[in-house]
This record gives C-alpha cells, sequence and structure tokens, in this order.
C-alpha cells in the first residue's frame, strides 16, 4: 500500500489522482491533502478518505473546517494552513508518494520540502520546473528521489526513454493538440473571448492550464520541463502539432528510430504510471482507459504557426537563457492570464505583456528558492506595471530582483 499526500487535492489533477485511489484502494491511499480555497470539496474529500492532515489556503478556512467537521463527528483530521501546512502535508513521515498539482509557484516550497524529506514525487505543476527547474533537479539528484512526470508529454517520453540510454537520445518530440485557435485566421485574433479560450478540443483541465494552451504558452513551459527533467538542451526539445492528442510524445534515438506512446486522452493515465512505476498495473479491458487501435483512422502533424503562437518563441528564449527569465515567463503568464480572464487585455495582449516583462528582466540566475520567490514577486509587479501603464510594446518599466 502506498500512502499518498496530494497537493492540489481539489484540482483537476488532484480529482483523477483520487479517482485511481477509488479503483485501487488496495494500492494507493491518500492520508494527506493540500486542498487550497476549496472548502466544500475539502469537507467532502475529508468524509470519504479520512485523512490524517489536510490544509487549506487561510487559517479561516481552516477554522471553518474544524468547526463542519467537528458538526458532522469525524475525528482525527488535523487541519492545517497556509504555506506552512501544505509544507506539513508534503513531509508528513507516513507519506511514501506526493502528488505536486497545485497550480502555480504556489506549490514550489512544498515540493521542494518534499524532495529534501527524501519523498518520491509525481509531479504536475509543471509552473515548479519552469520557475526552479535547475534548483529542483539538483535536489532531487542530491536527496536521491525519483521526479516522475504527470504531465501527459514528459510521462510519455518518460516511458519511451526506457527503449535506450539517455546518450543514445537525438531528440524528444512533444506533442501539441494546437488548441482551440489552429485554424482561427489570424485576423480574428483580436476578437478571440475568454469563453472561446477555455472551450480546449482534447483536454479537460484547470482554467490557467487551458488558457496556456490556447496560447501554447503551455507547450513553451513543457518544453523547459523537458530541458529539466531529461537534461536536454532546447533545440533537442522540438513540438509538432497532432491535433488528435493520440500520441503523447515521442523520443528519436540516434539510430534513426522514433519511440511514441498512445493512449487515450485521461489524465488518470500517466497518473496511474508515476504512481505505479517501475511496476505497470492492469487496467481492466472494458475500462475507459483503455485505447482501442481498431478506430485509429488518422494521426496528422505539423509544425506549429510562430505567428498564431508566438508564446512558443518567447519560451525557447527563455529556455535558453534559463534563471530569471523562465521565472519572468512563468510569473508574466499567470497575471496576464488573470487580466484576460477578468476581460482586462486581450488574447493578443497576453504574449505581448510577456514579451516585455523579459525584455526588462536581469540575467539572474537565483541559488535558493527564496530567490525564486523574490524574482518571481518581482516579475508579477513589473508585469502588473506594464499592464497598468497600457500598450505593452512601449512600456518603460523597472524590475529588480
Ligand atoms: P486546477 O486549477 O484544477 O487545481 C489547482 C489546485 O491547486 C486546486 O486544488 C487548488 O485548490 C490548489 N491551489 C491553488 N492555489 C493554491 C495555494 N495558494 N495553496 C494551496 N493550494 C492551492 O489545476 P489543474 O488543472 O489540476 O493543474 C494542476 C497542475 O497540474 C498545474 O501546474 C498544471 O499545469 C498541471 N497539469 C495539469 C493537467 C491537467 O490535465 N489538468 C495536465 C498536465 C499538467
Ligand atoms: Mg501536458
Amino acid at each position: 500500500m502506498k500512502h499518498l499526500a496530494i497537493l492540489g487535492s481539489t484540482g483537476s489533477i488532484g480529482h483523477s489522482t483520487l479517482s485511481i485511489c477509488e479503483s485501487f484502494p488496495d494500492r494507493y491511499h491518500p492520508i494527506a491533502l493540500a486542498a487550497g480555497s476549496n472548502l466544500d470539496v475539502a469537507f467532502s474529500q475529508c468524509e470519504r478518505w479520512r485523512p490524517q492532515v489536510v490544509s487549506l489556503a487561510t487559517e479561516e478556512l481552516a477554522a471553518e473546517l474544524q468547526t463542519r467537521l467537528k458538526a458532522a463527528a469525524i475525528t482525527g483530521v488535523e487541519v492545517v494552513h497556509g504555506t506552512a501546512g501544505t509544507i506539513h502535508v508534503a513531509t508528513l513521515p507516513s507519506v511514501d508518494f506526493v502528488v505536486s498539482a497545485i497550480v502555480g509557484v504556489a506549490g514550489l516550497e512544498a515540493t521542494y520540502a518534499a524532495i529534501c524529506s527524501g519523498k518520491t514525487i509525481g509531479l504536475a505543476n509543471k509552473e515548479c520546473l519552469v520557475a526552479a527547474g535547475e534548483l529542483i533537479i539538483a535536489a532531487a539528484k542530491r536527496h536521491n528521489v525519483a521526479l516522475l512526470p504527470i504531465d501527459s508529454e514528459h510521462n510519455a517520453v518518460h516511458q519511451a526513454m526506457r527503449g535506450g540510454t539517455p546518450a543514445e537520445v537525438r531528440q524528444i518530440w512533444l506533442t501539441a493538440s494546437g488548441g482551440p485557435f489552429r485554424n482561427t485566421p489570424l485576423t480574428d485574433f483580436a476578437q478571440i473571448t475568454p469563453q472561446q479560450a477555455l472551450k480546449h478540443p482534447t483536454w479537460v483541465m484547470g482554467q490557467r492550464i487551458t488558457i496556456d494552451s490556447a496560447t501554447m504558452m503551455n507547450k513553451g513551459f513543457e518544453v523547459i520541463e523537458a530541458c529539466r527533467l531529461f537534461d536536454l538542451p532546447p533545440e533537442r526539445v522540438r513540438v509538432t502539432v497532432h491535433p488528435q492528442s493520440t500520441i503523447h510524445s515521442l523520443v528519436e534515438f540516434q539510430d534513426g528510430s522514433i519511440l511514441a506512446q498512445l493512449s487515450v486522452t485521461d489524465m488518470r493515465l500517466p497518473i496511474l504510471y508515476a504512481l505505479s512505476y517501475p511496476e505497470r498495473v492492469a487496467v481492466s479491458e472494458t475500462d475507459a482507459l483503455t485505447f482501442d487501435l481498431a478506430t485509429l483512422a488518422q494521426l496528422d502533424f505539423a509544425p506549429p504557426d510562430p505567428k498564431r503562437f508566438p508564446c512558443l518563441r518567447l519560451a525557447y528564449e527563455a529556455a535558453a537563457s534559463g534563471g530569471q527569465a523562465s521565472i519572468a515567463l512563468n510569473a508574466s503568464d499567470e497575471i496576464a492570464v488573470a487580466a484576460f480572464l477578468a476581460g482586462e487585455l486581450t488574447f493578443q495582449g497576453i504574449p505581448r505583456t510577456i514579451e516585455r516583462v523579459l525584455e526588462l528582466t536581469p540575467a539572474n540566475r537565483p541559488s535558493s528558492i527564496q530567490e525564486v520567490l523574490a524574482a518571481d514577486q518581482a516579475a508579477r509587479a513589473c508585469a502588473q506595471e506594464v499592464l497598468r501603464s497600457g500598450p505593452p510594446a512601449r512600456q518603460a518599466a523597472s524590475i529588480r530582483a
């Protein structure tokens, strides 16, 4: 039996992880949950799973949950809060495996603490690797901790990598669905609304990652994530648009062979792979997780269009610079996406804001998580300033960190 901590238990990946726990009750049991601000879901997860610890975003929410647990006569659940609470969940001694699925750098400190306390990590939170990949990979090596990717493309690469040694890899190919605007004429981009951008053609996910998929910044983050996880330079991490999302990614070896991983588009699969690695767990043939190869009609591939998706270019540039550039890429994207969702910024304003913030970002290389968080804050402030003072392309602001 593996005892799990789930950071981000109330989100999309959190739900999928708990669904795997439902399907395999003899193998996986959640004992610690970090639930963020969603009190109702946190309460029902406590009712269902009776975790040893649950953490909420604030002291007020934690007090409210305690009251509700008491009224329902649910005992034995320790309720904690804030960053210290999330770290407590991530480092609980009886936890064997930590699923890192908080969105954004909010999950960074707890993920880092889990690595430093020797936990095996199932990593969904890609923003952690974008902002602090060098530090995270170094800590994982130092503590001899396995970082098992849950992000479907990296999970596919992890699987295909088992077909050769790292030295035998020529390059990897990350597949991208192309999002909802793959074929939208560029002239219509100025009118794109949040409702249109929130409709992903193949995956159902949280809001931030769905907008990031529409701009292809998600793929850009995944390029950086792949560089860090598989120790490859950006030019050996390629992107191909594959609208069916059937192949989740491919590894090309020195001898010309290319290994691909195919499966249904359901995040429970990469989660199950990470939880069970190095074993493979059987799913029933009638289960929605099996893929019927006989129904496969067509696999299409095309290069991404740099005019439609400037975020991808910005991410490649940040991947090559590393350090503060990739921190600023993530932080400014988070601010710009929130402004777009609030109706305060156009769809095309997202890459323009990020590009301006990157121009204003110094080429520093943080050497601790605290320095990463300080650089993240500075980049957010810079992005807010860029947004406040009008058209991003003509701003003058400064950034300090
Ligand atoms: P989501 O928005 O559905 O869920 C986010 C979770 O984080 C929620 O439980 C929320 O309560 C929690 N959270 C947010 N801020 C917090 C804070 N300050 N403190 C504590 N908890 C906080 O997001 P998601 O789609 O589940 O994605 C989670 C992560 O996984 C992201 O990094 C995303 O890029 C990555 N990911 C998701 C998918 C997917 O299919 N959903 C696929 C690949 C990677
Ligand atoms: Mg992905």
